[in-house]
């Protein structure tokens, strides 16, 4: 007995061993479940006057609810409102919190007992509504609203979560020259008295509250072809920017159809608004009907693919301008009409719209876009287990922000590959049919991830629950170790395959399809094997040595392998395999053979080919890892490529080769190169391979006209790297209003790492916990606790104490942990 125990000690103490060294671990936080509901809302109207100047809301609502059981009192969510007077119902009372009205019935009612109450207020909301200054004209406002995560009970008393779905109607009257756009139909836009102009809009499907949004601002519309020749598609944009709307928004009537198409279901709404609003809350968000997405996203022809903030580090950003705009009209299906039932199910809203933005890149670019957009969100999520050893399901209930559960790199980017996969395991033709049935049986309600696996057992027969175990309910992915021989004897190939990942809580042994491509001189095909086990054998006949086994070189799987070859297969698999299979071995061709002179021979090769053009990007990129005077020379090629992203890739490369050649070479690119991304791509690498030269070079580009300032961006990323006094009133200058967020986001950081306990710096982040911008809010309340400023004490208390949005108050809870830790 003694020794069983003795033995499963040592073995307990090596795995602990192993569990640190690994140390992947499940996110913790509060466990969310669905909401219970007292009461079911069908139809819900907002009367709403604003004072822009002092960011008050004046609104009477009437909601028509039934009770779902019997009830003599119930609430609804209201975050810090200031209630004038509940009728509706004789001999109602109510009483109102910092975060609900609750009302009291005269006498029960019973779920036949429709009731259409009628609430007066107003408020100061701390979240779901921003009323942001134009840069240019400071008596002009752009109103928005944001509602992801539940925020709109800050200006809208109603049920603040997204398991009940109704009507609304907003009649919201403003001044001249404002327009108003919201949800759904315009039914009537007249001139009051008192020279408002009240808009109605009517959104009669239903949908859940966080999905209401009104814009308001000095918008000026352009029409786009109405998608069928009948569902109205238009884009408004600050006044004089109609032409970069018109080219930033011309696929989204393609988008619409396409979408149709695809999923053999109609858009269903009536109508689709896109408005580009300065600093927008949040990158974009899909409100029904109406879309909102940061003024980033306007653009003519010069400007980068990239969405915002610019990527001045990667050849390129799984944000693109044009995914962006794909993935909130794909949430018009996947989020708007099916709605996850709480936010531990938001993978169902989530991966999806990301992985319909990569369905619109395969229709209008290609497969081989779709295969490299696929690899470019697994890297991202990779790297991020890798960075924060975190794993976690795409259904996952423990979080305390709701910033946790929109985690980017797994709910949308391993999201998206997980949906690319479960294609991968079914076939295309079943997939799809399966997904269309999935839309058809649940529109317009809220589903869970068991309401997909059925809908995929309903339609094609086939019983998921191994996938949905391993992919939706846990996390982490298989780490494979491949190796095979070839048996000339016997002609055949021995390939190996072993599972190394750590089986830890959230990980185990995966089940997984994966394509093997064979390559020989005579001949090239696949073979479809299963691996389940921890380690397994195939045995493929072969009648010649091979030139090229490939292990999913499509890049169907989400897996890491470590497969050892050559330098000649893998010089044959960068020029011959499928995309992600060349971008890989190009990959580990500069990193295990740099100083070979094959690698520089191919790379170059490949960069000079008309191969596709991220492979050609990754060989520019990789010539980084080689470094000899030949790859000095393919460098040269890839920085006179016609493709911006080619050059890019090279600029990205350029530091690696020393100060002495890189930052002459740096210089002429950032005189000469015709590209803005290239150009700013080049600051910032600059800044990097000489970070201790005179700034006045990088200073003299401050100001230079690109898309979305992105050569002053980088401008000021690149002043905090070099961390030279002299240029403090310099950044300091950018953190002003007058510049777009991301401007100002470079300016703060650079701000704080020259001159990290500057009283002015921590006054200014102080005031930004205020701004009507919300990412510099957000940004603001981290630095006040990775600054540790005592000051902020108080100002950090009352933002938790508010309790108006998580995103903000569980920061402000986080940074005075951090403000107390330092003082001990
Ligand atoms: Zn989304």
């Amino acid at each position: 007995m003694k020794r069983v125990i003795r033995f499963r000690y040592v073995v307990m103490i090596l795995f602990l061993c192993s569990s640190v060294l690994f140390s992947q671990k499940l996110p913790t936080g509060a466990f969310h479940d669905n909401r219970p509901r007292d009461y079911d809302i069908h139809h819900y109207k907002a009367e709403l006057e604003f004072d822009f100047e002092n960011r008050k809301v004046t609104g009477t609502i009437t909601i028509k609810l039934t009770p779902l059981r019997e009830l003599n009192s119930f609430s609804l969510d209201a975050i810090g409102m200031r209630i004038q007077s509940v009728s509706g119902v004789a001999g109602m009372t109510f009483k109102s919190t910092s975060t609900t009205i609750d009302l009291t019935l005269p006498q029960s009612k019973m779920p036949k007992d429709t009731m259409a109450i009628v609430i007066n207020y107003e408020c100061n909301p701390q979240g779901g509504i921003y009323f942001r200054r134009d840069q240019n004209n400071t008596k002009l406002f752009y109103v928005s609203t944001y509602g992801e995560g539940g925020l709109h009970a800050n200006w809208l008393p109603i049920y603040n979560d997204v398991n009940d779905k109704f009507s609304t109607e907003m009649i919201v009257a403003v001044p001249p020259p404002y327009v108003v756009i919201a949800n759904g139909e315009l039914l009537d836009q007249s001139t009051r008295s008192n020279g408002k102009v009240a808009y109605h809009w009517l959104q009669k499907l239903p949908h859940p509250n966080y999905l209401i949004s009104i814009y308001i601002g000095d918008f000026e519309k352009g029409d786009l072809a109405p998608a069928f020749g009948e569902i109205p598609l238009s884009y408004w944009v600050p006044r004089g920017r109609l032409a970069e709307g018109a080219y930033a928004f011309r696929n989204s009537t393609k988008m619409i159809e396409y979408f149709s198409r695809r999923f053999n279901y109609r858009y269903p709404w009536v109508k689709y608004d896109q408005i580009a609003v300065p600093d927008y809350a949040i990158g974009a968000m899909e409100h029904t009907g109406v879309t909102g997405h940061r003024a980033s996203v306007l653009r003519d022809a010069s400007a980068p693919d990239d969405f915002g903030p610019p990527a001045l580090e990667e050849i390129t950003s799984p944000w693109s301008a044009e995914a962006t705009i794909s993935h909130e009209a794909a949430h018009h299906w996947f989020g708007n009409s099916l709605t996850c039932r709480n936010l531990s199910y938001i993978w169902l809203n989530e991966s999806f719209a990301s992985y319909l933005m990569m369905l619109w890149d395969e229709e209008s670019l290609g497969q081989d876009q779709l295969r490299y957009s696929v690899l470019v969100a697994k890297d991202h999520y990779f790297r991020f287990v890798r960075n924060h050893h975190m794993i976690r399901g795409l259904e996952h209930h423990n979080f305390d922000n709701t910033n946790a559960i929109y985690n980017t790199e797994h709910t949308y980017l391993k999201g998206a590959a997980v949906l690319h996969m479960l294609r991968a395991v079914l076939g295309d033709e079943p997939y799809f049919r399966a997904l269309s049935h999935y839309l058809h049986k649940h529109e317009y309600s809220n589903v869970i991830s068991e309401d997909l696996k059925i809908a995929i057992e309903e339609a094609t027969g086939e019983n998921l629950h191994w996938f949905f175990d391993d992919w939706i309910a846990n996390g982490g992915h298989p780490n494979f170790e491949v190796s095979y021989r070839y048996l000339a004897e016997k002609k055949s190939i021995d390939l190996n395959v072993s599972q190394v990942q750590p089986i830890v809580k959230g990980q185990d042994l995966f089940k997984l399809p994966v394509k093997i491509t064979i390559a020989t001189p005579s001949r090239t095909w696949q073979e479809r094997v299963w691996v389940e086990n921890e380690s397994a054998r195939f045995s493929f006949s072969c009648n010649e040595k091979p030139l090229m086994v490939s292990f999913d070189g499509e890049g169907d799987l989400i897996a890491e392998a470590k497969f050892n070859k050559d330098a000649d297969e893998l010089i044959y698999q960068a020029k011959h395999d499928a995309v992600p299979g060349r971008i890989g071995a190009i990959r580990e061709l500069s990193n295990h053979f740099p100083v070979d002179n094959r690698t520089a021979a191919a790379l170059s090769e490949i960069i000079a080919s008309n191969a596709f053009w991220a492979v050609r990007a990754e060989a520019a990129l990789s010539l980084g890892s080689v470094r000899t005077p030949a790859a000095q020379q393919a460098l040269e090629v890839a920085l006179k490529a016609n493709d911006y992203r080619i050059r890019k890739g090279a600029v990205l490369a350029l530091p690696k080769f020393g100060v002495a050649i890189a930052e002459p070479r740096l210089k002429q690119v950032i005189t000469k190169d015709a590209h803005t991304d290239v150009v700013a791509a080049a600051i910032l690498a600059l800044a990097q391979a000489n970070p201790k030269q005179d700034p006045s070079f990088i200073a003299r580009q401050l100001g230079r006209k690109s898309w979305y300032d992105e050569i002053t961006i980088a401008c000021v990323r690149a002043f905090g790297v070099l961390k030279n006094v002299s240029m403090l009133a310099t950044i300091k200058s950018y953190s002003d209003n007058r510049y777009n967020q991301d401007v100002r986001l470079a300016a703060l950081q650079g701000w704080a790492d020259l001159a990290p306990a500057d009283k002015e710096l921590q006054k200014t982040l102080l005031d930004l916990t205020h701004s009507p911008v919300y990412a510099l809010q957000q940004a603001a309340i981290g630095m006040l606790g990775s600054l540790q400023v005592k000051d902020a004490t108080a100002r950090l208390q009352a933002i938790v104490e508010a309790d108006a949005d998580a995103n903000l108050s569980v920061p402000a809870r986080e940074a005075l942990a951090e403000i107390e830790r330092a003082q001990k």
